[in-house]
C-alpha cells in the first residue's frame, strides 16, 4: 500500500490548522506515489473534526474514539496511534512539530522500528526508490540537509506554516471508525500537569509589528506598541515582533522572534521597523500578504522584500503615523 496518512490535531473541536498544511503537502506526495491520503483523529468524541476533515478531499478520515482518548494521556495515545499503523500500514506517516507529534512520533518510530525526521520544511518522494525525501535546517539553521531513510512507515514531523492549508475539495473523503484496543492498565505516567505559560502566538495575528537592532534600544518597542495599538482599531489582533538581534540584546522575550529560529508566520500585515533582512529573518515573514519596511538603509535586504518602503529614522516617522491612524479611526 502506498498510503500517506496524517495523524490530525483537534483544537477546541475543529480541526487544527496545521493539519490542514498536512492534507496540502500529504496530498502531493500521495500522488506522486500513486496512492491514497488519510487522516487520522483520535479523541474523545471526534465526530464534527472528521467531517471537517473529509471536507478538504483525503480518500479516507480514521476516527479513533475512545473514552479513554479524551485529553492526552502519552501512553494511551501512543498505543492506539501504533494499532492504527499496523492495521493501516501506511507508506508514510505525518504529524505536526508540535508537542504532540514531539511526544508520540519518536516513541512510534522505536515501537515500528523504523526512522523519524522531525521539524522538517519541505517533503517530496525520490522518483528512484519512492523514499521519502526529509528536507530539514541543521547546524543551528546554518545548513539545510536533505534525509532519506530506509523503513516504513516513512516518518517525518513538519514544520508549521510552511505550506498553504489545503483548500476544500470537491470529492469528499470516506469516514470510518478505527476502534483501539487500550486500557487503565497502559498508562504508565500517572501524574502529569499540564504548565500554562503566557507565551506570545505570533501565528494567530492579523498583523504584526516588529522591531530590530535599528530600534537602538528596549524602549523602541514602546513606540512600536503604540503602532500596534493604532494599527489594532482597523486589522483586528496585532502582535509584536522583532529580530533574533533584539532578543540577544535583552530587549524583547524570545516568544517574540521572527525567523528560522523563532516563528515563521504569514500575517495579513507585517511592519520590519529597523530589521535589515537578513536571510534567516527573511524566512519566517517572507510570506506575509504585505510587507511594510521602515529603515534608514535604503540599500538595506528587507526593501527588495517589502511591498511598501519608508527610507527614514523610526523615531521620527512612527509617533506621526500614529497620529495620522488615530486621526483617521
Ligand atoms: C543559525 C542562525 C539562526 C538565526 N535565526 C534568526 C531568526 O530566527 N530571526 C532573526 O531575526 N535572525 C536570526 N539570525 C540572525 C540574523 O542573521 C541577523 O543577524 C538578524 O536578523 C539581524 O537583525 P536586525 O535586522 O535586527 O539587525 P541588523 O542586521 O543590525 O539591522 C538593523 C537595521 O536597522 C536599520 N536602522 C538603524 N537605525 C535605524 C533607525 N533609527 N530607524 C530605522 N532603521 C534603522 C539599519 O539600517 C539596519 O538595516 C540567525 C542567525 C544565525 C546564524
Amino acid at each position: 500500500m502506498n498510503e500517506v496518512l496524517i495523524l490530525g490535531e483537534i483544537l477546541e473541536g475543529s480541526m487544527d490548522p496545521k493539519t490542514l498544511e498536512l492534507v496540502g503537502i500529504g496530498r502531493k506526495l500521495a500522488e506522486d506515489l500513486g496512492g491514497g491520503l488519510s487522516v487520522a483523529l483520535m479523541g474523545g468524541a471526534v465526530s464534527a473534526a472528521a467531517e471537517q476533515a473529509a471536507s478538504v478531499g483525503p480518500d479516507h478520515v480514521y476516527k479513533v474514539e475512545h473514552p479513554l482518548l479524551e485529553g492526552f494521556t502519552p501512553d494511551l495515545w501512543l498505543a492506539a496511534l501504533e494499532q492504527i499503523c499496523k492495521k493501516v500500514k501506511p507508506k508514510i506517516l505525518l504529524m505536526s512539530h508540535v508537542p504532540l507529534g514531539m511526544e508520540l512520533g519518536p516513541r512510534l518510530a522505536v515501537r515500528l522500528n523504523t526512522r523519524l525526521t522531525t521539524d522538517c520544511i519541505d517533503l517530496s518522494i525520490d522518483p528512484a526508490d519512492g523514499l521519502l525525501l526529509r528536507t530539514k535546517p541543521v547546524s543551528g539553521g546554518n545548513a539545510i540537509s536533505v534525509f532519506k531513510c530506509p523503513g516504513e512507515p516513512q516518518m517525518a514531523t513538519m514544520r508549521g506554516k510552511v505550506f498553504g492549508a489545503a483548500e476544500p475539495a470537491e470529492k469528499e473523503g470516506e469516514i470510518g471508525d478505527l476502534v483501539p484496543e487500550i486500557d487503565d492498565s497502559m498508562i504508565k505516567v500517572v501524574s502529569l500537569g499540564v504548565v500554562r505559560e503566557e507565551i506570545v502566538s505570533l501565528d494567530k495575528a492579523d498583523a504584526v509589528v516588529a522591531g530590530g537592532a535599528g530600534l537602538g534600544d528596549e524602549g523602541g518597542f514602546e513606540m512600536l506598541s503604540d503602532l500596534s495599538r493604532a494599527l489594532g482599531k482597523t486589522l483586528g489582533n496585532v502582535m509584536l515582533g522583532c529580530s533574533r538581534v533584539a532578543v540577544d540584546k535583552g530587549w524583547i522575550s524570545s516568544d517574540h522572534q521572527v525567523g528560522l529560529t523563532g516563528s515563521m508566520i504569514s500575517p495579513d500585515v507585517y511592519v520590519a521597523v529597523g530589521i535589515s533582512g537578513a536571510i534567516q529573518h527573511l524566512v519566517g515573514m517572507v510570506h506575509s500578504k504585505k510587507i511594510i519596511a521602515i529603515n534608514t538603509d535604503k540599500g538595506c535586504n528587507m526593501f527588495k522584500v517589502a511591498d511598501y518602503g519608508v527610507v527614514e529614522d523610526y523615531e521620527k516617522l512612527i509617533p506621526a503615523l500614529v497620529k495620522r491612524l488615530e486621526e483617521l479611526s
